[in-house]
């Protein structure tokens, strides 16, 4: 079955609005073996029409998203009905709805908002719990210009993704499980996620294994501090391709599931029954918002500080003001001072330090822009550990980079640990 999307909306062509529909349909798609194999973006109008016709013979469904609502722009139910040459009729059922929940809100219906309510002969009326707008299915029908051809499955969604999502999920997806009975593959995606490597290092070591079970489909994405590898296969092909990548990068690999590393070290914590405080200058407090991403992190996570001038790092942490004269707020020195202070304030199993030269001014030859020291120390091993980095690149990247070698640098301690 070959899918195809249109996504309608002006305001989705002058950038004011994200197209989330997009990557929202993908999403849910997958589960039902479906792909969307062509997506088009267009603005609000007559255009609609054009769309659908040069879908016709080539997709086999095509959901479009937007224009059912009240307004003038409005207009897909229209256009659709005028190209297909199907009558609008009011459907009371819709009327109804519409009434109720305007009455909920105590407001009468206008004229532009029953028009909502008209459905094109033959359409199946899609039930919108957060909304006046319907969706709307309608099966293949002949298409009186160009005679002798019949339209896709048309599938009318809503533009507001409060309507759209639960839409989705409890009308389109048992509309296309039914369509597409035993006609698509079931694939299941898998995203590996490995901290710290390079993509094409990883691409190199994993590709020729990974390719060998068999038909899979293979992609990588690199963030930040990490590189996912996305593969699509069976159940029993994601599950070997799990061996493959923790055993070519078993320090590396982290997580399987769709969570940044954030979750693995909470979680390696929570399990370990350990805590982590956290003494951060670079990253003014990124560290503590990434581990506060995730819920539950105050079981692990008692406090953090942000130490920004040398003042704070003595009057917090306790730094000594003679190793900040004579290394420099950002030296291994001061970084692991950090680290020992924290742990002694915070009276936790862990410190993690940051300090760095985030740029454009502040770097010298010796300690150009985007240098940074992460420190790690434990109740276990007091000894401050600290590393050294290179990030030359924008502030928030760099201030991404930063955190996430921060946070391997404890799933590294913390691994050896459970
Ligand atoms: P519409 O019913 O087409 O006028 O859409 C109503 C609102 O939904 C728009 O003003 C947008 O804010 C939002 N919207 C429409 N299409 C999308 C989309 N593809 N992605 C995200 N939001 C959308
Ligand atoms: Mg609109």
């Amino acid at each position: 079955m070959r899918l195809e999307v249109i996504n309608t909306g002006t305001e989705l062509l002058l950038g004011n609005t994200l197209n989330t529909h997009l990557a929202f349909l993908g999403e849910s798609l997958l589960p039902l073996g479906l792909r969307i194999a062509r997506q088009l973006t267009i603005p609000d109008g007559a255009i609609i029409g054009e769309a659908i016709l040069e879908t016709i013979g080539r997709a086999d469904i095509v959901i479009v998203t937007g224009g059912l609502g009240p307004t003038s722009d409005d207009i897909t139910r229209d256009l659709i009905a005028a190209l297909l040459g199907l009558p609008l009729d009011l459907d009371p059922a819709v009327e109804a709805a519409i009434k109720d929940r305007l009455a909920h809100h105590q407001r009468e219906m206008s004229p532009a908002t029953r028009r909502q309510a008209m459905v094109p002969a033959g359409a199946t009326v899609l039930k919108n719990a957060f909304g006046t707008a319907p969706g709307l299915y309608l099966p293949p029908l002949p298409v009186p210009s160009p005679p002798h051809s019949l339209s896709p499955h048309l599938i009318l969604l809503p533009g507001p993704p409060r309507e759209l999502r639960p839409m989705v999920r409890d009308e389109v997806l048992p509309l296309l499980r039914s369509l597409c009975q035993g006609r698509t593959a079931i694939r299941e995606m898998r995203n590996f996620r490995l901290a710290n490597l390079g993509e094409t290092q990883v691409a190199a070591t994993l590709e020729p294994s990974l390719l060998s079970l068999g038909d899979v489909e293979l992609g990588y994405c690199a963030r930040a501090g990490e590189v996912i590898v996305r593969l699509l296969g069976t159940p029993a092909q994601l599950a070997a391709a799990e061996t493959i990548v923790s055993a070519a990068f078993p320090a590396h690999y982290f997580s399987s599931s769709e969570h940044p590393l954030e979750f693995t070290v909470v979680d390696l914590l929570a399990r370990l029954g350990q805590t982590i405080t956290t003494a951060e200058s670079c990253t003014g407090g990124f560290l503590a918002h990434r581990l506060t991403n995730v819920p539950g992190a105050s079981a692990v996570f008692p406090q953090g500080l942000i130490t920004y001038a040398n003042q704070a790092k003595s009057d917090l942490l306790g730094v000594p003001q003679i190793l900040l004269d004579q290394h420099g707020a950002v030296s291994p020195e001061v970084c692991a001072a950090m680290a020992q202070g924290a742990l002694r304030a915070a009276h936790t199993d862990h410190a993690l330090a940051v300090t760095g030269i985030a740029g454009p001014s502040g770097g010298s030859p010796a300690k150009p822009v985007g240098t940074v020291f992460i420190g790690l120390a434990s109740q276990a091993h007091p000894e401050p550990l600290v590393e050294r980095f290179l990030f030359p690149v924008e502030r928030e990247t760099f201030k991404q980079l930063a955190a996430q070698s921060a946070l391997d640098l404890l799933r590294r301690r913390l691994i050896r640990m459970v």
